[in-house]
């Protein structure tokens, strides 16, 4: 095992220990990361990721277990070697980029080199060769206020990049950015480690940045509770379908697609409404019901066991919900068809969806546009990006790759395909 770059032997770590506030944040972590790997911990958000990673930086010590790095003891490092580990030997991306406000970009990169006592023509020269290479040097002089979300993370990119280090950690690096500069991102981690051989190590809440890892370390509260490798054939073969496996495992049951539906449908009623049309709703899909009584039980008075609709507007929702029955049955054999076959083209599947999802809306968009909608439906139907980063890519500006659409009118299209996605969930709204 001598090609293990780290390697962690039971590691505990507390916060606060033997405080009222004692956080066990590591509990018992065995795990080996091999040179020229790029991993992956994921898991939900508290689950101990970050302290992984700064345990790794050398930032936090273990409180006991071992972290060997190079088959070396880190705790028996000397301040002067954890010193010189932390600025040649780890590179970290922060998901809200930490840059330093006061400098220029150029400053900011040339900084980690600064420290090690590099000349000031050489930090020069070499920084402008890291931010062409990340196809941001015409940004050299700027400040990060004046930088995108995109081009402050590809800052700090360069910034880990600066003194090279075999080993690169990035935490969440895809967090506060859309969906086009995310992946922009995932590009060029995966060209860090397969052109420039580094051992990557990302930390990640979000499934779909997972799409080119080697090996995916689930944590869940201090532990890691599952460990997943892919033989680079899976992920060569679209991860997107993979993934649809993993976290799609079939549509949701009719109590949960009830609530999907009657939140998407009654937007803006009361939640009694709400709650009451779910429940007709749980009968109509289990067939309990037909539509012709669930017509019937929308538009009867409140007072009397009904939703209280408008006669229109009960008919209208009748429609809408018969409309996605028919979907969701569509949308199944879509999903079989994507598990049988990964690369399966979805291209007329899409344009169906596209055109029932913009159906009542009044909107000029131009070619180009419509393409960007296309394949974020796409990647949507295939789970490749989550609902907030469809949202925000509709939403962006679309000088910036996004499609420019109203934040309204994206919430909307949002709610209308989750609702046969059957993935949408009512806090997740109430946030936006
Ligand atoms: P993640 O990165 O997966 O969201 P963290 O590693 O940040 O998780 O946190 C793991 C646990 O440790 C959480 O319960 C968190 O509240 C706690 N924690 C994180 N940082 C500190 C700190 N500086 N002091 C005390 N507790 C902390
Ligand atoms: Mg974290």
């Amino acid at each position: 095992m001598a090609s293990e770059i780290i390697k962690f032997e039971n590691v505990n770590f507390f916060y606060d220990k033997g405080k009222t506030s004692e956080t066990h944040a590591l509990k018992n972590i065995d795990l080996g990361i091999k040179k020229g790997e790029y991993v992956a911990f994921f898991g939900p958000s508290g689950c101990g990721k970050s302290t992984l990673l700064y345990t790794i930086a050398g930032i936090e010590q273990a409180t006991s277990g071992k972290i060997l790095i190079n088959n070396r003891d880190l705790a028996e490092f000397s301040q002067q070697e954890l010193a010189v580990f932390r600025q040649l030997g780890v590179g970290i991306i922060f998901q809200n980029f930490n840059l330093i406000p006061s400098i220029t970009v150029l400053e900011n990169v040339a900084l980690p080199m600064a420290f090690l006592g590099i000349s000031f023509d050489v930090r020069k020269k070499r920084t402008l060769e890291i931010l062409n290479r990340l196809g941001i040097a015409e940004l050299a002089y700027r400040y990060p206020h004046e930088l995108s979300g995109g081009q402050q993370q590809r800052v700090g990119i360069a910034r880990a990049m600066a003194n090279n280090p075999p080993i690169m950690l990035a935490d969440e690096p895809l967090g506060n950015l859309d969906s086009a500069n995310a992946n922009k991102v995932l590009d060029f981690l995966k060209e860090l480690n397969q052109k420039d051989g580094q051992t990557i190590i990302m930390v990640t809440h979000e499934a779909w940045s997972l799409r080119d890892v080697n090996r995916i370390f689930y944590m869940r509260d201090g532990a890691i509770t599952r460990i997943e490798s892919r033989g680079p054939e899976t992920v060569k073969k679209g991860a997107s379908s993979y993934y649809y496996k993993k976290l799609f495992p079939e549509l949701q049951a009719a109590e949960a697609r009830a609530k999907t539906i009657a939140h998407y449908v009654l937007r803006g009623y009361s939640d009694e409404e709400i709650k009451r049309l779910e429940y007709f709703l749980i009968q109509l899909l289990k067939k309990q019901i037909d539509a012709d009584i669930f017509r019937a039980v929308l538009d009867r008075p409140f007072k009397q066991g009904g939703v209280g609709l408008w006669k229109q507007k009960a008919e209208k929702i009748t429609r809408e919900v018969e409309e996605m029955a028919k979907r969701e049955e569509s949308l199944k054999s879509l999903f079989e068809r994507m598990n049988s076959n990964p690369n399966a083209p979805l291209k007329s599947e899409i344009e169906d969806i596209y055109i029932w999802l913009t159906k009542n809306l009044k909107f000029k968009i131009t070619a180009l546009q419509r393409i960007q909608m296309d394949e974020l439906i796409e990647e949507r139907v295939r789970n490749i990006i989550t609902t907030e980063h469809f949202v925000k890519a509709l939403n962006f500006p679309r000088a910036n790759y996004g499609v420019g659409l109203k934040i309204g009118t994206s919430l909307r299209l949002k709610d209308k395909l989750e609702s046969i996605l059957g993935t949408n969930k009512k806090e997740e709204d109430e946030k936006n």
